[in-house]
């Protein structure tokens, strides 16, 4: 196994390639030596990156260089890395340069001396992005925190370190629409931020055009929270009660002989069953708010550490359970840490 694994996603990087090569390289060696690899994801580019990253893996042994066969998107770009590398620790980076290579070596140091299994880098700031970007940005953070149950870094994206442990987890949930930093946070260990300046992109312009960003958006509100489920059944419900009032009053003008010929009869007919389809809905929203988590397939638990079970962890049907490695006490799924 090789000690450290780079993963990065390409699309349409041509201009960056040469240079994230060199600076991932000196960093890789500064960090662990000859032992790594270097995983480029072409995504589908429609300029020479291609072209690039095939030369480049033709003079350099630690490049593997992957060619997807369309444009598949970020998330599912790097999800092809990251399946592919066999590291023990796992660097997601982008290619653009913003995230600084340089930061593998502490980035490692901090793994190691806070025992962590994911080290997240978190933007203190972010240089030469559009004043748009930045705010988006801020505000779909803190709306995400609020929507969601699981616990997302603020500010934090894809630039992380992993250990094997945690990579694995990931790679067991089959989910389609993968919102990966959401993901990662999903799956617990211990996991500790590492703040950091974002720089301007190296070259090229960004490849989150604002469709792009909504799509991401919304996969990562629908993918971690059921909130706007929830917006839909309680506003049903609000509804449903709001009409028994609406009816109550209709009586009234009915028998008070207020209302002209029909009207009490049409307005019950109107209100009641607009009451009736609003809960159906609510109803059927709530089911097929299951539906669609049960359809995730997500493995129910992970288990870090599982103790006095000799012989390994145990096999297990609905969850998933991490390999023993550096982090638990003693190997072989013996060790077992309190969670922090
Ligand atoms: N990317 C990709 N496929 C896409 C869009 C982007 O592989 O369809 C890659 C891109 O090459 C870069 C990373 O995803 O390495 C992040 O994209 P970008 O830097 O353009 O996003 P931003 O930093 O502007 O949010
Ligand atoms: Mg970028």
């Amino acid at each position: 196994m090789t000690a450290l694994s780079i993963v990065v996603p390409c699309f349409n990087e041509e201009a960056c390639l040469p240079e994230l090569h060199q600076r991932l390289g000196a960093a890789a060696r500064i960090a662990v030596g000859e032992d790594y690899e270097l995983v480029l994801v072409n995504d589908g580019s429609r300029d020479t990156s291609w072209d690039i990253m095939r030369r480049l893996a033709d003079t350099d042994p630690h490049l593997v260089a992957v060619n997807l066969s369309r444009n598949h998107g970020h998330q599912l770009a790097l999800t092809a890395g990251l399946d592919i590398c066999c590291g023990d620790r796992i660097l997601i980076i982008d290619a653009d340069l913003q995230d600084p290579p340089e930061l593998l070596a502490p980035m490692l140091g901090a793994m190691t001396d806070q025992q962590a299994d994911v080290v997240y880098g978190v933007r203190r700031s972010r240089d030469g992005e559009t004043a748009f970007k930045r705010a988006t940005a801020h505000g779909f953070y803190r709306m995400l925190s609020r929507a969601t149950e699981v616990d997302i870094p603020l500010d934090a994206g894809d630039f992380r370190l992993m250990s094997r442990r945690a990579l694995n987890a990931l790679l067991a949930m089959p989910e389609q629409a993968r919102f990966i930093r959401g993901m990662v946070a999903w799956i617990g260990f211990r996991q500790v931020p590492f703040n950091y300046d974002r720089k301007e992109r190296f070259a090229g312009e960004t490849k989150y055009p604002l469709g792009k960003m909504v799509r991401f958006a919304f996969d990562a509100l629908t993918g971690f929270s059921s909130a706007p489920l929830k917006l839909a059944s309680h506003a049903g419900l609000a509804l449903s009660a709001g009409s028994v009032v609406i009816v109550l009053y209709i009586l009234y003008a009915w028998l008070s002989g207020q209302s002209i010929q029909g009207w009490a009869s049409l307005m019950l007919v109107v209100v009641v069953l607009g009451a009736v389809q609003m809960f159906v809905l609510a109803l059927m929203g709530e089911y097929i708010g299951r539906l669609y988590n049960e359809a995730k397939g997500r493995p129910l638990y992970i288990v870090q550490d599982i103790a006095g079970r000799p012989g390994g962890p145990a096999r297990t049907r609905l969850g998933y359970v991490a390999e023993a490695t550096a982090n638990s006490d003693k190997p072989g799924g013996k060790g077992t840490r309190p969670i922090k």
